[in-house]
């Protein structure tokens, strides 16, 4: 009995199952592929298990959480109202775990993009965002140009 399911909708249906995988780490990889590239997920070699790492054009993309990393200006980044100390010093390691992170793979000569949760809302802004930061790398607008 042949599977019915593409092989990228397979992932596709796995990755949901497994809650590592949030909703928008899954867009931005449905955006990615639908541009044509072919990456790797959560490679826990690399400083900071990138979410998304294009290998072949030594480019790593983080998928952060507005709330647990801290988005500047963002909405979504509120202080709680209770136990501020706590979620103060918590989100301060988080910031600078994602910093050092950033250095590290940086300095191993990886490009390093993040893309926000409230960036991945809308499937055309995401794509607009997406090219915006591979504009920046000509191997990766060579790609898909
Ligand atoms: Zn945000």
């Amino acid at each position: 009995m042949a599977d019915h399911l593409s092989p990228k909708n397979r992932s596709l249906n796995m990755s949901l199952i497994k809650s590592k995988n949030t909703l928008p780490e899954i867009r931005v990889r449905s955006v990615l592929h639908r541009l044509g590239f072919r990456f790797r997920k959560n490679v826990k070699k690399l400083s900071g298990t990138p979410d998304i790492v294009l290998r072949k054009y030594n480019t790593v993309i983080f998928v952060h959480g507005c709330f647990w990393h801290c988005h500047e200006g963002c909405k979504k980044s509120n202080m709680p109202k209770s136990n501020t100390d706590y979620w103060k010093s918590k989100f301060e390691k988080n910031v600078q775990r994602d910093i050092n992170n950033q250095n590290t793979l940086t300095e191993l000569g990886w490009n390093v993009f993040t893309v926000w949760e409230c960036e991945t809302k809308d499937l055309v802004f995401l794509e607009k965002k997406l090219l915006s930061l591979f504009e920046k790398n000509n191997s990766l607008i060579k790609n898909i140009r």
